[in-house]
């Protein structure tokens, strides 16, 4: 006898796991995982519809108490089947509720239908509509002949145009459907956010190094589902080609009837970014991205389930594009923290991206100039594939400098250029070439702190400095309290008190100070706040209209600026300090890609990297653009330390508005991880339990405690365990926790 594990189609906490149903012997072939099925459901047996998430020789319980399924639901749509299975997966490996899971994978319905735009066509020869119009014309049926007319004429017309130009009321349109002599097709129109514009025809042909990574996939794509994901990573320096590379992939996926997922952090996914994948492929490819409405959004889903488009681009969560034939998942600049989703259930893109290339047969292509320390280490590890593009097809690698910002202070300059930075934006302004300044966003930019006693204002709500904008407002960055500056200090009633730390803000100022003929734009989460701005700001900048950008990261992500021959990193060390073990790993990173902006045309290019630690090994490699150093150094530290992805980690996060109440669950809890430990995980460490360096926000405290040194499904068993805990304390009424796989 077999049995189903099968989730149902009702949201409801307590129904939220599988329920046992026995497979009828009739239906045995016809039952897999993803499914759907009728079950009789409760004490009144009623008829409820459900997924089959597992299909099992082994009953979950009494088989005497177990119910048969009923009929399985024909025309279940399959990818819709597939997906559920993906959240269940997600739920298991992850942590949420299933509802979570589902709400993740499967976008928010519609309530505002996309507009019905039907069209009008004959239901019949435009010979036999010739003979109609005569008999119409001996009845006097002068609306049915003008409208037979029109579709003599015209294969098509719109429905709308039928009743507003040619004035025939509904009731004819009606009958004539009756009778047979026309056809009302309601074609949904779906609204469309990309506009294919006119483009010269793509030309590009791979050079050697490209072909070589592009036939060495291809050879081992073949669309069919398989125990193993079939993954691949891309190591090739900004401008190497990867994005060409990506289109030979996707136009090889298309040619085999399959389609394909590209995902872009949001930040990159740029005008300039689409047009180069729509020149291509017209009007194959669509967009999701966090700007658009769920309306929106939705209708990009059914679109492709209908196949009208084969290829979607977009942030994470367009991996959950219902694609029925997907043959190739793309994930450019895999290393970026965004893959990682910050909110329950909190999975990772290349991790979700697997699991749906094993169910549907899709290569996994990651590319990056700066891989994730986790995907360099399983390609050497062998369990992805590992490809390698040298060389940049235009421009060339910049000439990068360190400048020791201690010693510019030793010989008296205050400023927050350094000599050889100044010298160099006035060489750039003069050759009337562009000039990109990063500042790290994440750094300790632009508080406001005490001279005298060393206290910095903070958040009343949030554990964190408040940030100081101008008009002397200061604004929590967390959960966006404002006050305006004090004139004294709120701690020891000092008048010197001031900003601190440098911020986007201050760096245009001092800039146009310094350089006043300069055009200077700045670019940073307040500059963009409104929609298109973001867009606008790059293009303008693109235009040659400012010879300055300042920033934050956002303008080190993916643009192509040709005219830029100059970037400066104005403190490298500000992410060094973030108390993250990935943090020399993210300075690497953004160091990478703020110099590979730099040269991107014809000229060359100069970075120069500002800093305290020149010695730190992050930004000595980063200087020579020297991955492989970095790693060495890296992964060295990650295995003493037992970090990831040398070692599986957990974290496991409570928060609760009521610091008693928080402290006593979170005691409650490390102490039963103590047991699990002794009692079944030896190897386990536990580190804490202790204070995030964010304790508090919006009046929500928060505790945090990490654990590691045991495999993946030892860390998901004991995450099982705990959950069911939580759930059944009464330690936990009021205490919110979630976990989160270090990946
Ligand atoms: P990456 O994605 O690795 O940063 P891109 O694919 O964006 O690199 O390539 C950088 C630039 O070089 C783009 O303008 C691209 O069109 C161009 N390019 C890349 N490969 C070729 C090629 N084989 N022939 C002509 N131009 C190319
Ligand atoms: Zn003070
Ligand atoms: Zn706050």
């Amino acid at each position: 006898m077999k049995f189903a594990n099968i989730i149902i189609d009702i949201s409801h906490e307590k129904l939220d796991h599988p329920f046992g149903y026995i497979i009828p012997e009739e239906l045995e072939n016809r039952i897999f995982a993803g499914t759907g099925v009728m079950i009789p459901f409760g004490r009144g047996n009623r008829q409820i519809k459900g997924y089959v998430i597992e299909v099992t020789d082994k009953p979950s319980f009494d088989v005497s108490k177990m119910k048969k399924i009923s009929s399985v639901i024909e025309g279940a749509v399959e990818v819709e089947s597939m997906l559920i299975k993906l959240a269940w997966w997600i739920k298991e490996n992850y942590g949420s509720t299933m509802n979570q899971a589902l709400k993740t994978v499967i976008p928010v319905k519609n309530k505002v239908r996309a507009k019905e735009n039907k069209t009008i066509v004959l239901n019949m020869t435009k010979d036999e509509a010739l003979e109609k119009i005569e008999q119409y014309t001996k009845k006097h049926a002068t609306a049915r002949i003008r409208l037979l007319k029109e579709l003599i004429d015209n294969d098509n017309i719109s429905r709308r145009l039928v009743t507003d130009k040619l004035n025939i009321s509904d009731s004819t349109i009606k009958s004539m459907e009756i009778q047979g002599d026309i056809v009302v097709n309601a074609d949904i129109d779906y609204r469309n956010p990309v506009t294919v514009t006119s483009q010269p025809e793509y030309d590009i042909v791979l050079n050697n190094e490209q072909r070589c990574v592009a036939e060495e996939i291809k050879k081992n794509m073949n669309f069919k589902p398989s125990k193993f994901p079939n993954v691949h990573l891309i190591h090739g320096i900004t401008g190497s080609g990867k994005t060409e590379v990506y289109m030979d992939l996707i136009d090889y996926t298309i040619k085999n009837g399959k389609s394909a997922i590209v995902l872009i952090p949001e930040i990159a996914l740029t005008y300039q970014t689409v047009m180069r994948f729509t020149r291509r492929f017209k009007e194959k490819v669509s967009i999701v991205n966090s700007r658009m409405s769920a309306g929106e959004k939705y209708d990009q889903f059914e679109r492709a389930k209908k196949g009208e488009i084969s290829i979607m681009i977009g942030p994470r969560s367009a991996l959950f594009t219902p694609f029925k034939n997907l043959g190739l998942i793309v994930i450019d600049e895999e290393h970026e923290s965004a893959y990682k989703s910050e909110s329950v259930p909190k999975y990772h893109a290349i991790e979700v991206a697997q699991k749906r290339g094993v169910d549907t047969g899709a290569a996994i292509v990651l590319g990056s100039a700066t891989p994730s320390l986790e995907s360099y280490y399983r390609a050497k590890k062998g369990i992805y594939k590992f490809h390698k593009l040298t060389s940049r097809e235009k421009g060339n690698l910049p000439t990068v400098s360190i400048v020791d910002l201690r010693e510019e202070l030793k010989n008296d300059n205050k400023s927050i250029f350094s000599v050889k930075l100044s010298e160099l934006i006035k060489d750039r302004l003069q050759k009337k070439q562009q000039t990109m300044l990063f500042i790290n966003r994440r750094g300790y930019a632009g508080f406001v702190s005490c001279r005298d006693c060393g206290e910095a204002i903070k958040c009343p709500h949030c554990d964190v400095t408040l940030k100081l904008h101008t008009n002397r407002k200061l604004v929590c960055h967390y959960c966006g309290h404002t006050e305006m500056m004090p004139g004294l200090c709120p701690g020891c009633g000092s008048k010197n008190i001031g900003g601190f730390g440098i911020g986007t803000q201050q760096i245009e100022l001092a800039v146009k100070k310094m350089f006043p003929t300069a055009k200077v734009l700045r670019m940073d989460a307040d500059t963009t706040s409104k929609k298109g701005s973001h867009d606008r700001i790059l293009s303008a900048f693109a235009n040659h209209e400012a010879d300055i950008l300042v920033g934050t990261q956002m303008i080190v992500k993916g643009h192509d600026f040709p005219n830029v021959t100059l970037v400066g990193v104005l403190a490298a060390d500000m992410s060094l300090y973030a108390s993250d073990y990935r943090a020399a790993e993210r300075t690497f990173q953004l160091l990478c890609q703020a110099a590979g902006r730099a040269g991107r045309g014809v000229s060359l290019g100069d970075v120069v990297i500002q800093t305290y630690s020149p010695d730190n090994y992050s930004i000595k490699a980063a200087s020579h653009q020297d991955y492989e150093e970095f790693y060495q150094e890296e992964i060295a530290y990650r295995k003493l330390m037992s970090y990831p992805p040398v070692a599986n980690m957990i974290s496991v996060f409570l928060q609760g508005k009521d610091q008693k109440e928080l402290n006593i669950a979170t005691e409650y809890i490390t102490e039963i991880i103590k047991k699990k430990r002794d009692e079944h995980y030896n190897k386990l460490m536990i580190i804490g339990p202790a204070k995030p360096p964010v304790s508090k926000v919006n009046d929500v405290h928060r505790r945090i405690i990490y654990l590691k040194g045991i495999t993946r499904k030892e860390l998901i068993d004991l995450k099982d365990s705990l959950e069911d805990v939580i759930n059944c304390s009464q330690n936990f009424k009021n205490i919110n926790v979630q976990f989160d796989f270090k990946v």
